[in-house]
Parts: structure tokens; C-alpha cells; sequence
């Protein structure tokens, strides 16, 4: 429920598809990915080729799903949608391997969740366009071989060091989604402002993408927010104050970070000088779970360098104090 989740809420899966860009040349950023991409998707064109397999690994909200309606629409080719932790049984990616049309695009969302079995049977059908179906159980089971026409998965992936050696090795291309720089951003909340039919100048608009944690469906979301407070409280333009103030209503800092980011370092500060202080203890201070203050707050501090996690505990970096506007003790100091 995170304004700063990086993943969709129920919001976002309505709206999303509005705002996705359609082609390589509307995708703002990432412009190696783009690059490469686009070489190899003109190339299986020029040939009458299907497109290779395509693995995208990165943090989630980057625009995994969007590239690979990309792909597919650069190729002019269907795509069909689903994701690991929903391929339990291998007969489930059977069944959509054999439905499949030629040329379509196949997007497995959180491809290393998949079942063991059910990666197995991908492995066949990345490399041969084959799987074996098992029918019957026991000694009596028989494998029947079913062809499949020629396809293009994209898998997706948070890191891909997740995936097992053999099926990363099946991908003809990979590539890696950073986190967008704040031009970028900005770039990406200026072009949804548009679709939206929202007024925003340049200063609104670095005022967001600077609170966006490099995430475009963050920044998709606080405009979203910025603008209904533009709406309610101004005249519906946004500009860098009504940017601050909607976005101080949502308890949203300049750098972005939330009410959850902050009282952890809050405690850690003011309770522990700065750490090093273990997380157990931390995450008592703040009145949360271990795991909350672990994978939910601690990921985006220690990446913006305003925590570290040591062997001896957590500990505040010198920007910590700075962003809380607090002075550190003397020890931390030196
Ligand atoms: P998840 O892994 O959580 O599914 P994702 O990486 O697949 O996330 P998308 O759903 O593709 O992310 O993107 C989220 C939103 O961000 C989309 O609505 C899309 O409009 C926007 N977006 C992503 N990348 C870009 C981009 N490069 N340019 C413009 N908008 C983008």
C-alpha cells in the first residue's frame, strides 16, 4: 500500500496500460538495452525470422512488461502473458507452449519462480521448439513428443543470477534494466502528463521524478497524486510547489523517500547515535517486523547511501544525518 512501492498496485494495473509506451522510440531511457534490442529485433525482421529469446532482468517497475509488448509489437507478432508462480505443474506450460501461434511472444514474468519440472520442459522448448508430454503415471507413463512453432520467450527477472545456469544460457540476448536517472524521469512524467491531459511545467516535473526512486511506475504514481491535489487545492497545474506540497501531504520526501524510511533512520539516529545497531533492535525501535524493515525499507537506503548494512549491525552514513537535518555526535562525526 507504499505510495513508493515499487510494485503495481490495483491502481496502477488499471492506468498502466494507457500510459505504456508503444514502440522502441516512445521507451524513454535505458538506451543500450534499446540499442541492442532494436539491432536484434530489425535483424530476425530482415531475416523473416522469429525474434531469439530475450531475457530481461531488473528491479520491478522498470518496464520489463512494457519492453516485451515492445518486442512483440516491433514484430508484429501476438503476445501472450503470464508468470512463474503461476506454472506450477509442467503440464500448465504445456498447455500454453502448444497454443501458442508462430512468431508469438511468450512474456514469463518472474521466469525463476517456475517449477522445477516446468523448467525442464522450457529448456527443450527454448532449444528444439519441442516438449515431451508425459501421459499416465508410474511404469506405464510414456512421453509423446509435441512439436512447437517457432516462438520468442521473454523471460523477466528481478536478477539474473536467480536462474539456473542452463536455462540463462538458453536466452540468445540479455539485458539489464538500471534504475532511470531523474532527466529521465522526468522525461516519462512530462510524457504521462500529456497522456493524461495534465498541465505540469519543467520544475513539477523534476520535482517528481526527483521522488520517484528511479522508478518509472513510481513516478507514473506520485503524478497521479500530484495531480489530484492540483486539482483540489490549485488551479490543476502542476509546478514545483504544488509538486512539494501534494507530496509532503503523502508524506513523501525530497528524495523519496516514505514515513517507513524515515522512522528507520529516525531510530537509528536518535536512539542509537547512528548504530551500528542490530535489526532485530531496530526494527523494535520503529514498531515493525524484522522482515518489513529488511526488505521493504532498507533496500532503497542502503542504494541512496544513507545506511549500511555491516557484521556488526546497521549503521547511518554521514548523508543519513544530513538528510534528517540532524548533527551526528562526535565519534560518528570522525
Ligand atoms: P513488474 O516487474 O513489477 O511487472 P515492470 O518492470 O514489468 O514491473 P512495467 O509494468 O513495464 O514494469 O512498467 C511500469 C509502468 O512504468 C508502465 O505503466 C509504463 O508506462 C511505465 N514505464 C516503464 N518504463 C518506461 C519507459 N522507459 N518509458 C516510459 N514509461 C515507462
Amino acid at each position: 500500500d507504499r505510495l513508493v512501492a515499487a510494485s503495481a498496485d490495483r491502481e496502477d494495473q488499471a492506468v498502466e496500460a494507457a500510459l505504456r509506451p508503444k514502440d522502441l522510440g516512445e521507451f524513454i531511457g535505458q538506451e543500450k538495452v534499446r540499442e541492442q534490442l532494436d539491432l536484434v529485433l530489425k535483424a530476425a525482421r530482415a531475416r523473416g525470422a522469429t525474434a531469439d529469446h530475450v531475457l530481461l532482468s531488473g528491479a520491478p517497475g522498470l518496464g520489463k512488461t512494457t519492453l516485451s509488448m515492445i518486442i512483440a509489437a516491433e514484430m508484429g507478432a501476438p503476445i501472450r502473458i503470464t508468470s512463474g508462480p503461476a506454472i506450477q505443474h509442467a503440464g500448465d506450460l504445456a498447455a500454453i507452449l502448444s497454443s501458442l501461434q508462430e512468431g508469438e511472444v511468450l512474456f514469463l514474468d518472474e521466469i525463476h519462480r517456475m517449477s522445477r519440472p516446468a523448467e525442464e520442459m522450457l529448456y527443450m522448448a527454448m532449444e528444439d521448439f519441442r516438449v515431451d508430454v508425459i501421459v499416465g503415471k508410474g511404469p506405464g507413463a510414456t512421453a509423446i513428443p509435441l512439436e512447437l512453432p517457432p516462438f520468442t520467450l521473454v523471460g523477466a527477472t528481478t536478477r539474473a543470477g536467480l536462474l539456473p545456469p542452463p536455462l540463462r544460457d538458453r536466452f540468445g540476448f540479455t539485458a539489464h534494466m538500471e534504475f532511470y536517472e531523474p532527466a529521465e524521469l522526468q522525461r516519462v512524467v512530462h510524457r504521462s502528463a500529456n497522456l493524461l491531459d495534465v498541465e505540469i511545467d519543467a520544475a513539477g516535473a523534476a520535482e517528481i521524478a526527483g521522488r520517484s526512486r528511479g522508478t518509472p511506475r513510481i513516478a507514473n504514481r506520485l503524478l497521479r497524486r500530484v495531480r489530484d491535489y492540483a486539482q483540489v487545492k490549485a488551479d490543476g497545474v502542476i509546478t514545483r510547489d504544488i509538486a512539494g506540497a501534494a507530496l509532503k501531504v503523502y508524506e513523501v520526501d525530497g528524495r523519496g523517500l516514505d514515513r517507513l524510511d524515515r522512522a528507520v533512520l529516525e531510530a537509528l539516529l536518535k536512539l542509537f547515535g547512528g548504530g551500528p545497531v542490530g535489526l532485530s533492535t531496530l526494527a523494535v525501535a520503529v514498531g515493525e517486523e524484522r522482515e518489513t524493515v529488511e526488505e521493504v525499507a532498507e533496500p532503497f537506503l542502503v542504494r541512496e547511501g544513507l545506511l549500511a548494512r555491516t557484521p556488526r549491525g546497521r549503521v547511518a552514513t554521514p548523508a543519513a544525518w544530513v538528510h534528517l537535518g540532524l548533527t551526528p555526535p562526535r565519534q560518528a562525526a570522525g
